[in-house]
C-alpha cells in the first residue's frame, strides 16, 4: 500500500537531514512542499529529480487532488515544509488530514522543529509547555499579551524578524519579572540563545541582540527562577 511520508528537514543546518529523510526523499514518486523553490537547495545536493509540488499554490487549492491520485496508483509520496517539522505552523497538515480522511497511512520521519530544539536548550522545566504558533499581529494582539499571565507551564510561540522588537517591549510591559529564553537563529551561523527576565532582554543592545533573523520565544514556567 502506498504511503505518505511526512518528513522533518533542516531548520538552518543542513547537516541535520537524517539519513531516513533523505533516503525517503529519494525513494518516493511524488514530493509535495511548501516552497518547491528553497526545497531544490535541499534535493539537489542530493541528485534528486522526483517532481516536486506546492503545497498550496496561490489562487489554487492544496494539491490534495494529486497526492490522492498518486496514492491511489501505488506511488509513495513525501510532504515536505519550507523548513522543519510539516503541520507544525506550516499548511502541511491539511494534506496529512485529506490523506487520512481517504483511508491512506501515513508516516512520520522525525527530524528538526524549532521550538522543540529551542525547549531542550532552554533549561527552563518542560514537563508541561504550552505552543501557541506565531504571536497574532492584529486582531487578538492585546488579547495574547494579556492572558500569558494567567498561564503557568512554559509558553513558546514564534515570532518573526519583522516584529521581534514590538513583541520584545510588549512582553516586558506584561510580564517584567518573568524568565524569557530567546533562541535565534537556531543552527545557523548566528546562533544565538540566552535567558533572561522579560525587562532585560527588551533592554538588551542591538549588537547583544540583534533583531534579525527568526526567533523562538519561551516564556519559563510562571515562578521560575535560574538556579547559580
Ligand atoms: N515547521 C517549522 C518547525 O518545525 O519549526 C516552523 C515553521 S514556522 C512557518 C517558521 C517559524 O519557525 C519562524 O518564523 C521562526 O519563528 C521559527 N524558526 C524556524 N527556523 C528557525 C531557526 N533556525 N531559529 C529560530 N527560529 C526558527
Amino acid at each position: 500500500m502506498a504511503l505518505l511520508y511526512v518528513i522533518a528537514t533542516p531548520i538552518g543546518n543542513r547537516a541535520d537531514l537524517s539519513a531516513r529523510a533523505a533516503e525517503t526523499l529519494t525513494s518516493v514518486d511524488l514530493i509535495v512542499s511548501e516552497k518547491p523553490l528553497s526545497s531544490k537547495k535541499l534535493l539537489d545536493p542530493l541528485g534528486i529529480k522526483t517532481r516536486v509540488l506546492p503545497v498550496f499554490a496561490p489562487g489554487k487549492r492544496f494539491a490534495i487532488n494529486p497526492v490522492l491520485a498518486a496514492l491511489k496508483s501505488g506511488e509513495d509520496v513525501a510532504l515536505i515544509s519550507e523548513a522543519g517539522t510539516p503541520g507544525i505552523n506550516d499548511p502541511g497538515g491539511v494534506i496529512v488530514a485529506a490523506v487520512r480522511a481517504a483511508g491512506h497511512e501515513v508516516r512520520g520521519v522525525p527530524g528538526a522543529n524549532a521550538a522543540v530544539t529551542a525547549a531542550s536548550i532552554s533549561g527552563f522545566p518542560m514537563d508541561e509547555f504550552i505552543f501557541k504558533g506565531f504571536v497574532p499581529h492584529k486582531k487578538g494582539r492585546e488579547t495574547f499579551f494579556n492572558s500569558l499571565a494567567a498561564i503557568e507551564s512554559a509558553v513558546i510561540f514564534y515570532e518573526s524578524p519583522h516584529r521581534i522588537a514590538k513583541t520584545l517591549t510588549a512582553l516586558a510591559e506584561h510580564l517584567p519579572n518573568r524568565y524569557l529564553c530567546v533562541a535565534r537563529e537556531l543552527t545557523k551561523l548566528h546562533e544565538q540563545s540566552l535567558v533572561a527576565t522579560c525587562r532585560e532582554v527588551a533592554a538588551l543592545t542591538e549588537t547583544e541582540l540583534p533583531r534579525r533573523g527568526e526567533f523562538v520565544l519561551i516564556l519559563a514556567p510562571s515562578g521560575f527562577v535560574p538556579q547559580d
